[in-house]
């Protein structure tokens, strides 16, 4: 497949793997399960781990059926390159294991995945400051920057209350600072948003979620867009500034977050999340389509006291999603009114399953403070506006009409 041509999303994937030809007419990238690379030449060898010349040496850092995933992302998003790792939460650690130094400071959305807000909180004992601030306003990332601010850190769409960050606003702010800014595109996914448009140097993906898509395999990934001048980072160490500027960032990740902590991604589950990643868009045509549905039924009930999704005129940035993603994605979230408890509501459900990943092709509802939120607290969940009743739903692909009757029978 020529290099040139600009394909669309979809076509780009499928055929991906062959613009670096195919091994032995496998269609299939092939899982390689070996741990270790061999050489009939030991200078070879050598070369390999000096870098002098390209090839891999031992599992934990690459492998060819990872290496074809991570190109795949990089196509995806649009960026110079990326780095797999074994979950979502092992990419966004890595930016705190590699890039992070005690004395520097963080600014994060506070609107976030509970495990990340906790990651933060983990940090925070470790030397590195971190302020959460309200991040659908420019403003407040302003207001809460300091000379060692080194990383600005949100998400598209927030799981689960679907705030929308101040994307491109921030994005400028932090250009103009000389700030790393790292977006999370688990919720909006690249089909429907990719964060180098508005300034974004590291994207982080959970491929766990829709990307891979089907719940049979964990997976994150970190994505370099190119967007950022790592000249300007002052924690690059001097081993890592031998090739070009635009490959500082993530050869050093790759070293001292992937090499030295080891949350490296499985062939197997590389290989799940690629043929997962070749519906994505179908996927996302789907999802998206059956979330506003719901929660348009959902709104307009009287039994409902609020619902969440970026895609209803209701949403405080609908605006702004409607100009920067191609849809609303497939999460949202609803407060039940007083009376209706959110556990019975659950269990009377024959469709969506009670369940805490999202991203899956089956419908999954969770009641979020009891479970993911529970071991925050009353206190943070309350600033974080989670309401004790808010159920969070990860919309599947399932027939919308047959989602539609399970929602409102269940009411
Ligand atoms: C799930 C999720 C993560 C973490 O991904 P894992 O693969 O579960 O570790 C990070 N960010 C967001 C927005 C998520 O939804």
């Amino acid at each position: 497949m020529s290099d040139k041509k600009n394909y669309g999303f979809t076509t780009t994937i499928l055929h991906n793997d062959r613009r670096k030809g195919i091994e032995h007419g496998s269609l299939h990238k092939p899982v390689h399960t070996s741990v270790t690379f061999a050489y009939n030449d030991a200078r070879q060898l050598a070369s390999v781990f000096q870098g002098k010349e390209p090839g891999f040496r031992y599992g934990r850092q690459g492998n060819p059926t990872i290496s074809a995933l991570e190109d795949k992302i990089t196509r995806m998003e649009d960026g110079v390159g990326t780095i797999c790792f074994a979950t979502g939460m092992g990419a966004i650690g890595a930016v705190f294991q590699a890039l992070l130094r005690e004395g520097d400071h963080v600014v994060s959305s506070s609107f976030l995945f509970g495990n990340t807000n906790s990651l933060w909180q983990t940090v925070a004992g470790q030397g590195v400051a971190v302020d959460f601030v309200d991040a659908t306003d420019v403003a407040n990332i302003e207001a809460a920057l300091t000379p060692a601010t080194r990383v600005v850190f949100v998400e598209t769409i927030a799981n689960p209350r679907t705030q929308v960050a101040d994307l491109a606003r921030i994005g400028k702010l932090c250009e103009e600072r000389g700030i790393l800014y790292v977006v999370d595109n688990t919720m909006t996914t690249p089909y429907l948003f990719r964060p180098k448009a508005v300034g974004a140097g590291l994207v982080v993906n959970s491929l766990t979620k829709s990307i891979g898509g089907h719940g049979n395999a964990l997976g994150g990934s970190l994505t370099d867009t190119g967007a950022y001048d790592w000249n300007k980072y002052p924690n690059i160490a001097a081993s890592y500034q031998r090739a070009a500027p635009a490959q500082w960032g993530l050869a050093q990740l790759r070293a001292k977050a992937l090499r030295d902590f080891g949350a490296s991604l499985g062939p197997e589950a590389a290989h799940h999340i690629a043929v997962g990643a070749e519906t994505l868009a179908l996927r996302m045509e789907r999802t998206c389509a059956n979330a506003l549905a719901l929660a348009r039924m959902l709104e307009a009930d009287e039994r409902v006291a609020a619902v969440y999704y970026p895609g209803l005129a209701s949403h405080p940035q609908h605006g702004i999603s409607t100009e920067l993603f191609k849809s609303y994605g497939s999460l949202f979230s609803f407060e039940l009114k007083e009376g209706i408890d959110c556990f019975d509501y659950l269990n009377r459900m024959t469709i969506a399953v009670s369940a805490s990943n999202l991203g899956d092709t089956r419908t999954l509802v969770i009641p979020v403070a009891h479970t993911i939120f529970f071991e925050m607290g009353a206190e943070r969940r309350a600033s974080m506006g989670i309401a004790e009743s808010l159920i969070r739903v990860s919309v599947g692909i399932e027939d919308t009409a047959d989602l539609l009757a399970d929602f409102k029978g269940a009411l």
